[in-house]
């Protein structure tokens, strides 16, 4: 049995192929970013949902690599390679203003990372100075960390973005004071022998297990007020978190090493 279509579904097909960049084949090539300004105040920002109970900490499967166990800063160092100087308590690492990043010891590519964090309670300051934080694969694609819960910045920036290029698709935010997790799908760019990409890095998130981030293709690295393109690096790079000067905290911090997608 055939079925005609609805006259409205082909009009808007009709339009949305005159629209759309073509190779030439008729194969439409989407558009990965979004026409809004980086850090755009006007740019609609996602909905606001309430995620389920927290159930933290989620334990750690058999192939994971335990990055942060609540007791011991031995898989981390600070930017210079001495030994970490974030605070350890109650189970947790704080940011220790002024001390610089934390960084893995070991180097990362691909890898699905569980990480639990909580903004500082009570909350201090606005917009982006408020529980700022960040996790960054090798060194320079961050997916934001802040306390945006009641908390209003630019789209781009909130907690969840792949800062200053994706919004989350909705706010998933828990309140200062209380634990959240990410988990946090990476895929590292590929480069060429040339040093030009081949494949873009592809980030998903769940964000207090609410998908946040799906598959987006980043442009480059992260950054503030900018969108430098892509520069060859190595396959594998510790991954850091940013000490913004708010002591946010982290816990029960595992990693599974992906292998290559075939
Ligand atoms: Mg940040």
């Amino acid at each position: 049995m055939t079925r005609a279509f609805p006259p409205l579904l082909v009009l808007i097909t009709a339009i949305s192929l005159a629209l759309s960049p073509s190779t030439g084949d008729g194969q439409s090539i989407p558009n990965p970013m979004s026409s809004w300004p980086q850090h755009s105040k006007e740019r609609p920002r996602p909905p606001i949902i309430t995620p389920g109970a927290p159930a933290l900490p989620v334990p750690p499967p058999s192939d994971a690599i335990v990055l942060f166990d609540g007791a011991s800063l031995a898989n981390w160092k600070s930017d210079k390679g001495a030994p970490a100087a974030w605070r350890l308590i109650d189970g947790a690492v704080e940011v220790a203003a002024g001390k610089g990043m934390m960084f893995t010891r070991q180097s990362f590519g691909d890898a699905q990372l569980h990480i639990e964090w909580m903004s500082p309670n009570p909350a201090h300051g606005t917009d982006q100075d408020r529980g700022n934080s960040g996790v960054f694969f090798m060194g320079m694609y961050e997916v934001q960390v802040l306390d945006s819960y009641g908390n209003v910045t630019y789209a781009d920036g909130q907690a969840a973005s792949v800062y200053g290029q994706y919004p989350p698709l909705v706010n998933a935010s828990r309140p200062p004071g209380v634990w959240q997790s990410y988990d946090i799908i990476f895929r590292r760019p590929r480069f060429n022998a040339s040093g030009h990409v081949q494949s873009p890095a592809i980030v998903t998130v769940l964000h207090n297990e609410v998908l946040v981030q799906d598959h987006v293709e980043l442009v480059g690295p992260t950054a503030n007020q900018s969108r430098p393109p892509y520069a060859a690096h190595a396959d594998r790079l510790p991954i850091s978190l940013q000490d913004h000067g708010h002591p946010v905290r982290f816990r029960n911090i595992w990693l599974r090493d992906l292998e290559a997608r075939p």
